[in-house]
């Protein structure tokens, strides 16, 4: 049951609030009062040093992980810290993990297909026909991704990079309304890194996304907002060019 909290101003017209959310591992802090705002139809970079908490405030807004104590709200006005991973999932919020998860002895078409077949299962979804609709969607989203001419093959068979895109293309079966990707770019080439952050602004024409990445060359590349994250809490946000002119961030981060 998704519940009603009651709203800050701030929380209103946000589509993913976080405010004060604190998760501790044995004692240790991971999150340490964390507070960001992303609104509607954003495209949002999260960068910082390992460990500083980006997967971890993944799994607290997907419901992997609970905080302690703080506010997770979802379009203005659902609180994430009451729902499974299920459920928050069905309300639209899409993660990418860092490792591609696709089935390799699938096409990349039978893929989308079982994307689209969710929790159905493999099984079922053998038996599952494909409406008109659905089929569209699945030329289109093989065309966002790049992978029309790919269809065919099999998963397994495909460059690393293009298994991420496979991937980001499942969730965008789902169409979600938020859309969360963990370092897209580790491991691709410099041409995959770069038709990766063209994907992600193309996917974020219709859709919010947040994505957390190391890489500068692509964080460049995406032209969006920057929040920094360091010791579980944002030491910095704004333009690229603004937190790579922020002392703090140059000496805990960029400067290494
Ligand atoms: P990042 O993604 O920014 O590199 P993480 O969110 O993965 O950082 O981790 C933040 C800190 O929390 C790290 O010090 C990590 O070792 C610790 N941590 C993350 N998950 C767990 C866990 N399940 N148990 C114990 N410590 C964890
Ligand atoms: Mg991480």
């Amino acid at each position: 049951m998704s519940t009603a909290i009651h709203a800050r101003p701030e929380a209103h017209d946000t589509i993913l609030y976080i405010n004060g959310v604190t998760v501790t591992f044995d004692g240790f802090k991971a999150l340490n009062s964390l507070s960001f705002f992303v609104e509607a139809g954003e495209l949002r970079a999260i960068i910082g040093p390992n460990g500083a908490g980006k997967t971890t405030m993944m799994d607290v807004v997907t419901g992997k992980t609970r905080p302690d104590r703080g506010d997770v709200v979802f379009n203005g006005g659902v609180d994430l810290t009451e729902l499974d991973e299920a459920r928050i999932a069905n309300l639209g919020i899409g993660r990418k993990f860092q490792k591609p998860t696709v089935f390799d002895s699938q096409t990349v078409q039978a893929n989308l297909e079982l994307a689209l077949a969710g929790n159905r299962g493999v099984l079922s979804s053998l038996f599952f026909r494909l409406s008109h609709p659905q089929r569209a969607r699945i030329e289109q989203v093989l065309e966002t991704v790049s992978l029309t001419h790919a269809r065919n093959r099999l998963a397994g068979s495909l460059s690393h990079g293009q298994k991420q895109w496979l991937e980001i293309g499942m969730l965008l079966m789902q169409d979600p309304h938020l859309l969360l990707v963990d370092e897209p770019v580790a491991g691709m080439t410099d041409a995959e890194t770069e038709q990766t952050a063209a994907l992600l602004k193309e996917i974020n024409k219709s859709h919010t996304v947040v994505v957390v990445e190391h890489d500068m060359t692509f964080v460049r590349a995406l032209e969006c907002p920057v929040t920094v994250l360091h010791e579980g809490r944002v030491l910095a946000e704004g333009s690229l060019a603004d937190v790579q002119a922020n002392k703090q961030v140059v000496e805990v981060y960029l400067g290494r």
